[in-house]
């Protein structure tokens, strides 16, 4: 049976940490769906569509990633896409227990799917999605903090 993995986020935008958990976790998989979640009462920062060609871009030369959006619960994903795993980041101890609850309620809703955890690389501990937005918001410098795809091309995002 293929090893799918579905690495469900916002990505809004997609930073270095996500990516590297991505590149980490290749050789463990067969196929890694990173998975845009799509919330019709959240409004995102970036556009979805934007999101989406960050992460495709990045990962051009690399057919084992595929990206999508999606709405609803992560499991039926997985189920509708045959994933097996689901990925997900460990910075922190509030990343572990909030990871810890919604791991044990997608055990609880299908037993098939197992929830792999890779702890962050130290340099990434303190990055996350909302800080980059804030630095963006207010002019700053983000290209530390994010993969090349997104430096080069500066959107701009929902109103
Ligand atoms: P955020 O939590 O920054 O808003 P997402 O909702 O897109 O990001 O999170 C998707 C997954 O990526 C989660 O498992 C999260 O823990 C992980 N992740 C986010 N940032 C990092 C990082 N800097 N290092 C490792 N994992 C991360």
């Amino acid at each position: 049976m293929e090893r799918i993995a579905l690495f469900p986020g916002s990505f809004d935008p997609i930073t270095r940490g996500h990516e590297s958990i991505i590149r980490r976790a290749l050789p463990l998989f067969d196929k890694i769906i990173v998975a845009i979640g799509v919330n019709a009462d959240k409004k995102s920062f970036f556009p979805s569509e934007q999101r989406k060609a960050w992460i495709n871009e990045l990962f051009a030369d690399e057919p084992a990633v595929e990206v999508i959006e999606y709405e609803g619960l992560t499991v039926d994903v997985c189920r509708k896409h045959n994933a097996n795993y689901i990925l997900r980041g460990l910075r922190t101890s509030a990343d572990f227990e909030f990871e810890r609850m919604v791991g044990q309620i997608n055990k609880k809703l299908d037993q098939d799917i197992e929830t792999v955890y890779l702890l962050t690389m130290p340099e990434y501990t303190t990055l996350n999605s909302s800080v980059v937005r804030e630095v963006y918001k207010h002019g700053g410098d983000i290209s530390q903090f994010v993969p090349v795809t997104v430096k080069h091309r500066r959107v701009a995002p929902k109103e």
